[in-house]
């Protein structure tokens, strides 16, 4: 039987993080993952000769060169990758758009604080109070106490419509929580958003992963694919090892799980403890509730640059209400907010090979998960199948219709922010929460992982530790940092390896 130093269930950005950091320091280390492909939520497939990225609109957390003391610099120094390694492009502006108003913003913050000061004159003075508590908020604080954003926003603006507008893309981009944030979440959403900003690789999410597994494989790590993890084993209040889903059993001193909360609570088999939960839910927080929120993700190749139907913004946050509801819809989708994503409109060297616009909505899972597939569905075709709206071709199932209906519904509602594009769309493709789950094994589809969170990564069980969503720090760089952190603290600061801060 192989025993391992570490183990690492999942080959997403978290798990990939934290792999490269043992590798580097001779840790023999595996990571196992169930797919045939590594990178998680954030990968990458191909359809009819396009290559499309399922997880990336946009990098959050961009930092210049040579720029200190960011996450993205603390990132790239662990990893000891270089920056132009990354080969990074800027947004060139996005927005926040309501009905009747909207904010720029870009990496420059001074756009949005402009913006704020002209839409919400009355505002301006609670914006920069609001801005300072964030910049005066230590986010890294693992023993902070939880506290709700709403009210602390609050407190600042008065405005309700300014509000939603500064919760709105927060939200879609790592919020677990129905309409609310915790204040430490919403801290590290701000900055990585509003101070920092966007940016993407030319060749976009696959180029982060070639570096990620490139690093991985040269600093001797193992990566196993087609490898699930069926059970966490475990000896009293330990856990020793894992088995496969194939029946093969391997042994660890550690085992870093990126699969969830519940899902690994799942392959304990067990209730975990709690003794270092942080939850601003009250109840027992041993307990962690499957997140609610997930979303379809609507795919339009065009058949010219978005700029050229009059399209400026790189990413537009959207709400048709008059307030916005980030909360899971009694119908399959709640199109009347969501994101709209202009790839092309980075400031890339080259125009990419297609044009596109991405639409996100927040989506129901047990209402995709209720409807019929029809007869011989394959669970790849939830990815592949084509939404045949702009073909007119007749739906070949009821979830194909469903596709349909709220693939319509979906490009109906955005048409308040952007021309209608449809007539330039020459294939489109939609994946729904079944899709999610499907590839990331989140149970519910949920994206953001559960409302609880453990931000100390401790699972309850010795040597069985949280990384990536369920950890607390989301998004691509977020996931990164939270398996690198985790890896730091649960393997090398105990094993008294040279760690640098
Ligand atoms: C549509 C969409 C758009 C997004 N857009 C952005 C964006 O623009 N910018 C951004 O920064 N972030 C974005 N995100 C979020 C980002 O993708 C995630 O926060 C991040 O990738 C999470 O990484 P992770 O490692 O925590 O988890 P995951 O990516 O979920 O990785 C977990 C891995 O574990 C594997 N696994 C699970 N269970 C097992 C098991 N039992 N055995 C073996 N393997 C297992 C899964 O297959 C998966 O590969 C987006 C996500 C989605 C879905």
């Amino acid at each position: 039987m192989t025993h391992y130093d570490a183990i690492i269930i999942g080959a997403g950005m978290s798990g990939l993080g934290a792999g490269i950091r043992l590798a580097m320091f001779d840790k023999k280390v595996v990571v196992l993952e169930r797919h045939y492909v590594w990178g998680g939520l954030n990968s990458f497939y191909q359809y009819q000769g396009h290559q499309f990225d399922v997880g990336l609109h946009a990098m959050t957390n961009y930092a210049p060169r040579g720029a200190k003391g960011l996450p993205l610099t603390r990132l790239l120094k662990q990893l000891r990758i270089r920056w132009d390694e990354l080969d990074l492009h800027e947004q060139g502006h996005s927005a926040v758009s309501w009905p009747g108003e909207k904010l720029k913003f870009s990496n420059d913050f001074e756009l949005l604080r402009s913006e704020v000061a002209r839409a919400f004159p009355s505002q301006a003075d609670g914006f920069d109070a609001l801005t300072q508590a964030v910049r005066d908020y230590n986010e890294l604080d693992l023993n902070a106490p939880t506290l709700n954003a709403r009210e602390i926003v609050e407190s600042h603006i008065s405005d309700p419509v300014l509000a939603d507008m500064i919760f709105c893309p927060l939200m879609y981009y790592g919020s677990a929580r129905e309409n609310d944030m915790d204040w430490d979440q919403f801290v590290v959403m701000f900055k990585s958003i509003f101070f920092e900003g966007f940016a993407r690789p030319q060749a976009g999410v696959r180029h982060i992963l070639k570096l990620l597994i490139d690093r991985y494989r040269k600093a001797g790590g193992e990566l196993r694919l087609k490898a699930g993890v069926a059970k966490i084993l475990t000896e009293g209040n330990r856990s020793v090892g894992v088995e496969l889903d194939n029946g093969e059993t391997l042994t660890a001193d550690t085992v870093l799980s990126s699969a969830g909360l519940v899902e690994t609570t799942k392959m304990v088999g067990a209730t975990l403890a709690s003794p270092a939960s942080h939850s601003s839910l009250s109840g027992d927080a041993s307990i962690a509730p499957t997140g609610k929120l997930s979303f379809t993700e609507t795919i339009n190749v065009l058949n010219k640059p978005a700029r050229e139907l009059g399209i400026e913004e790189t990413i537009i946050f959207f709400n048709n209400n008059e307030r916005f509801n980030y909360a899971q819809p009694t119908d399959l989708c709640d199109t009347s907010s969501g994101v709209i994503c202009m790839p092309g409109n980075f400031n890339l060297p080259e125009q990419p090979n297609d044009h596109l616009i991405r639409i996100t909505n927040i989506a129901n899972f047990d209402k995709w998960n209720a409807v019929d597939r029809g007869v011989g569905f394959q669970p790849a075709e939830v990815m592949r199948a084509p939404c045949p709206q702009s073909r007119s071709e007749a739906p070949t199932s009821p979830y194909q219709a469903a596709k349909q209906h709220w693939y319509t519904r979906s490009c109906d509602d955005v048409l308040a922010h952007i021309p209608e594009f449809r007539a330039h769309t020459t294939l489109t493709d939609m994946f729904t929460p079944r899709t999610i789950r499907h590839y990331t094994g989140h149970e519910g589809g949920a994206v953001y992982g559960s409302p609880i969170k453990k931000r100390t990564g401790e699972s309850g069980l010795e040597g069985l530790y949280i990384i990536g969503t369920d950890q607390g720090f989301l998004g691509i760089i977020g996931a990164m940092l939270s398996g690198i952190s985790m890896a730091n603290r649960w393997v090398l600061q105990r094993d008294n390896a040279a760690v640098e801060a």
